[in-house]
């Protein structure tokens, strides 16, 4: 499930191919490309970043385009020259130096740098930033409603942005707290703890093929996706559920999280 790190990954990985260089063929299925085709063509890219889940690339004529990848949405880079199936692709760009397709992404849009920062100033500071803003952090999460569960506080992007899934279930195993414990069980410095394991977590898996939590780089994680199976730690059964509003799921043990 694409979170922040895989944003990260997608994000190096376009602009070798696109920063700097100029957009020779733009295709894909997004109403907004087809719509904006013309004013991206033969436009050069001036940069590919990240907030949170949303990659973003600016062009040169004040342009941006947003790929949310959703649940299922991947960005794959070819060589040039490589014709491509464009079955599913969202947006395709080519330059000299190859192509990047956003395959299956629910969101595409295209609209001017200044309104999509705009949009996108809502959200709350991002864990992968090269300095995380633990104030704006703080000062959201002190916000944040105190009757809602700690599973649905991780994935607010306007809270921190770059949990999924994924990161909720193991910051919260790792941290031993139970999915369904409301904000007004949990303290400000445990808050703050959330957050900088979710950034510990996630900055390692920027640089690695397959996402783990237990820095071994083997994709292995603690609970995520691991219903039925003993706990790591005290051989507990992992738990599956559809918690938070709305209900997502989520993976944790019984006996190491309360
Ligand atoms: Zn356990």
């Amino acid at each position: 499930m694409p979170e922040g790190d895989t944003y990260a990954k997608a994000a190096h990985r376009a602009r070798n191919v696109l920063a700097g260089a100029v957009v020779t063929a733009v295709e894909g299925s997004a109403k907004a490309i087809r719509r904006h085709s013309p004013a991206i063509l033969d436009r050069k890219v001036e940069a590919v970043r990240t907030v949170g889940k949303n990659l973003l690339i600016d062009f040169d004529s004040g342009l941006t385009v947003r790929i949310h990848l959703g649940m299922n949405g991947t960005v794959q880079v070819t060589p040039p020259g490589r014709d491509r199936d464009l079955a599913g692709v969202r947006l395709g760009l080519r330059t000299d130096r190859g192509a990047v397709w956003a395959v299956g992404a629910p969101k595409v849009e295209v609209g001017k740098r200044a309104a999509i920062d705009g949009a996108l100033a809502r959200l709350g500071p991002d864990l992968l930033a090269d300095e995380f803003d633990v104030g704006a952090f703080e000062e959201r999460a002190g916000r944040y409603p105190p009757d809602r569960p700690v599973c649905d506080f991780l994935l607010d992007q306007r809270v921190m942005a770059g949990v999924g899934n994924v990161y909720k279930s193991e910051v919260l195993f790792l941290e031993r707290l139970a999915p369904d414990r409301t904000m007004a069980t949990i303290d400000a410095a445990t808050r703050r703890r959330l957050a900088e394991r979710a950034r510990r977590l996630m900055l390692p898996n920027t640089r690695r093929y397959n996402r783990s939590t237990r820095g071994l780089g083997d994709g292995s994680l603690w609970v995520y996706g691991r219903a039925g199976k003993p706990c790591r730690r005290c051989r507990t059964e992992i738990q599956e559920g559809w918690l938070g509003t709305p209900a997502r799921i989520t993976y944790w043990c019984p006996s190491c999280q309360q």
